[in-house]
């Protein structure tokens, strides 16, 4: 039999790899907005993290008719005022390398003590289902997660594995970058993997 299908609004390559290998034993099949062939540009004009998740759920839920998850995630650091936060991938321009905005950031906290170079990383995940399709859901709801991942901003970049801030997101607890974990390790501890794992008991709960 086919499995069934679930579709997670993103675009984001690096972050479908993580997703799919979170969600490896949901019984059913994660496909991205790629796979989809959907190219709908979304406006993620939310103010947290929250409501940016829904809006790209409950935008992809309407175009579909299917059972939608979506995520929106980023770094906030507590001296810049919580900075990049919803403007991660926007921060310094959307297209300028994650070399630049890493490097911007360490600049920024020159001759900042470690102490005061907390930061996390958030992720929240929104599901979107459809009136109709699930047992005992009438008409469409949507239910949001979050997970966080405490950590320092370091002093340079190090690593080779992850993506985006992984290279100066340092963990004091395990010693080392954020990028310097292998895949496997990141998933198990990291913000996304928190919310996702979330999300799986939520989809269990609505039989999905
Ligand atoms: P989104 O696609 O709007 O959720 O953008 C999230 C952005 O936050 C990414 O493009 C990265 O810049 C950053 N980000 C989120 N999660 C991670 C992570 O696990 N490692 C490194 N950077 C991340």
């Amino acid at each position: 039999m086919e499995k069934k299908q679930i579709i997670f609004a993103t675009a984001n390559e690096d972050k479908m790899n993580e997703i799919r290998m979170i969600l490896a034993d949901l019984g059913m099949e994660v496909i991205s907005l790629k796979d989809a062939g959907i190219h709908t540009d979304i406006v993620e004009d939310g103010e947290t993290f929250e409501e940016n998740a829904v809006i790209k759920a409950e935008t992809i839920m309407k175009e579909t008719g299917m059972i939608t998850l979506a995520d929106d995630s980023g770094l906030e650091v507590d001296r810049l005022n919580k900075e990049p936060g919803v403007y991660s991938a926007r921060y310094c321009g959307r297209d300028t390398s994650y070399r630049i905005k890493n490097r911007n950031i360490l600049e920024r906290l020159t001759d900042v003590p470690d102490e005061e170079r907390t930061a996390r990383f958030v992720c929240a995940v929104a599901l979107a289902i459809p009136g109709g399709i699930v047992e005992g859901v009438e008409s469409d709801t949507v239910v949001t997660v979050r997970g966080t991942m405490e950590g320092r901003i370091g002093y340079e970049e190090n690593g080779e594995h992850g993506f985006g801030y992984d290279p100066i997101f340092f963990l004091p607890e395990y010693d080392c970058y954020s990028a310097e974990l292998l895949p496997e390790k990141k998933n198990e501890i990291s913000h996304r993997g928190k919310a996702l794992r979330k999300m799986k008991k939520v989809l269990e709960g609505y039989g999905i």
